[in-house]
């Protein structure tokens, strides 16, 4: 078999959606499994729909998400150039061999000309479209004399080239996902494959660049299901249907609320983010929100979209991208549409915070302390992470959720206050800081141990001196445990908010 090639062949309109991010993947994957190659192509051939910073942009998230292509533009690779706008030659030969051949035709209808069509097939209860019917009563070089036809090209009139769709075939191809798919081809129309500008249109370059590629398999999503008879017709007139790559069409990526594909609106409307990175439009400056931004680490987005849409053979939900390598298959994905669900999300991120190393979290947790103005050595932080860890779901929300470690409480939580605030565990705690004062040293094992000592010699239960003491500390309910807290916190400064917080409640 040949080395499997796959491409993710995004167009630079805008920043990439997570559903293009999760094809980028499953190709990844595909290309890794295989040993074979992962390529970025850049479909660029609509000039309109142009936006500069988009190909940077792709690049940039795939970068951060650590699935970088082999080649590409700026990457290189043997079959360059890969921005279709800078091939627009190579299109050529192959538009002139599907006009000689009579697959293609020449057509010169103005945009008025075109609608009148419509509106006429429309009257009729026709589709309206440039088809195997309509394209007899249109101006093109199926129609005009050959003479005619000539005369147009000389005075340099505008043109396209259209597929020539035959009237009675059945298109049939095989989906790696969806099985077995059977068109009738009067059911398609048209299409242009080059345009006035000169520059072919997706379909045509698509299919030559996949061909020129050695491209193995196409691995896209379903909105270009309709596309692929087209497709598949076209590598039949160009001859190459004996190396025709594979195709899966991938499910969508559906709202929360299960119907329709999720939206940037959406994103917007329940505040989370439908796009890899942040985005700024370059024309309206418009902010668009990004994972990487909101907290996300590239190893949760990675297996949030893993499983968008594939499932693991023994349904295991955890995954490095290295153990996603081994375990995919295309036949493991879905057919139906993946609901997307941003709890579910979170908890993928709160599940690669626990496991990351604290060492790693460091960095990004001093710079987070950092913009808030809050300093503190490496040391200190390395032995409250642990701690905190375990309650976050993002490194921003340490800070909210370990406050008590940088400043003494400002509020308490009053419920809890109204109810475990007691002469009992006051007297307690007064008690048991003056004996813990005099540890020779203060940490969480001896804290521990003079606490169970002091509750039996006093015989107290637990419960009634205990939130005593996390209360005036911490100010909070609940928490890491309380020893250690108190040990990090250390003696002096734990000693202070207690009788600060007896000050301020007494009983
Ligand atoms: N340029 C298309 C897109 O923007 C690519 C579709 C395909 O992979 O064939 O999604």
């Amino acid at each position: 078999m040949s080395k499997v090639r796959v491409r993710f062949a995004p167009s630079p309109t805008g920043p990439l959606h997570i559903g293009g991010v999760r094809t980028a993947l499953y190709n990844y994957l595909l290309a890794k499994k295989n040993q074979g190659d992962f390529i970025l192509r850049i479909e660029d051939t609509d000039q309109t729909r142009f936006v500069e910073g988009a190909e940077q942009y792709i690049k940039e998230s795939l970068s951060w998400l650590g699935i970088s292509p082999d080649e590409g533009p700026g990457i290189g690779g043997n079959f360059g150039p890969y921005r279709q706008s800078e091939r627009k030659e190579m299109y050529q030969p192959f538009v002139t061999q599907l006009l000689e051949k009579g697959d293609a035709y020449y057509a010169f209808d103005t945009v008025d000309e075109l609608e009148q069509m419509r509106a006429r097939m429309k009257k009729t209860g026709m589709q309206p479209r440039y088809d195997t019917t309509s394209r007899m009563s249109m101006k093109n070089s199926l129609t005009l004399s050959k003479d005619e036809v000539e005369k147009r090209m000389a005075e340099g009139a505008e043109y396209v080239v259209r597929i020539k769709m035959p009237r009675k075939e059945e298109i049939k191809f095989h989906d790696e996902i969806r099985g077995y798919v059977s068109v009738q081809s009067n059911q398609i129309d048209d299409k242009v494959i080059l345009k006035s500008d000169g520059l072919p249109t997706y379909h045509l370059a698509n299919v030559v660049d996949d061909h020129l590629m050695g491209i193995t398999h196409i691995v896209r999503g379903e909105e270009w299901l309709p596309s692929a008879p087209l497709h598949v017709m076209l590598y039949k007139f160009l001859g190459w249907e004996n190396t025709m790559p594979k195709m899966a069409h991938l499910p969508l990526i559906l709202k929360p609320e299960g119907k329709g594909k999720l939206s940037k609106r959406d994103g917007d409307r329940l505040g989370f983010p439908v796009f890899p990175i942040e985005w700024k439009d370059p024309s309206t400056g418009e902010m668009s929100m990004g994972y990487r931004e909101e907290g996300y680490l590239p190893e949760a987005v990675i297996n949030i979209l893993a499983l968008l849409g594939w499932h693991s053979s023994n349904n295991e939900e955890i995954f490095s991208l290295s153990s996603l390598v081994n375990e995919f298959s295309l036949s493991k994905v879905n057919k139906a549409g993946a609901r997307f669900d941003i709890d579910k999300a979170k908890w993928f991120n709160h599940q690669y915070i626990i496991q990351k190393p604290e060492k790693e979290i460091l960095d990004d947790f001093s710079t987070y302390l950092k913009s808030n103005n809050i300093q503190k050595n490496d040391e200190y932080l390395l032995k409250i992470i642990p701690m905190i860890k375990e309650r976050a779901n993002f490194i921003h929300e340490f800070l909210q959720e370990g406050e008590y470690f940088f400043s003494p409480p400002i509020e308490y939580d009053s419920k809890a206050m109204k109810k475990k605030w007691k002469t009992v565990g006051v007297e307690f705690g007064k008690e048991f800081l003056n004996k813990a004062n005099q540890l020779e040293e203060y940490n969480a094992e001896n804290l521990h141990q003079l606490f169970h000592q002091l509750i039996e010699e006093k015989n107290v239960g637990i419960g009634q001196v205990m939130p005593t003491m996390r209360l005036a500390v911490t100010g909070k309910a609940g928490g890491p445990p309380i020893f250690e807290i108190l040990s990090v916190i250390g003696q002096k400064e734990v000693q202070k908010r207690f009788t600060e917080a007896v000050t301020k409640f007494p009983v």
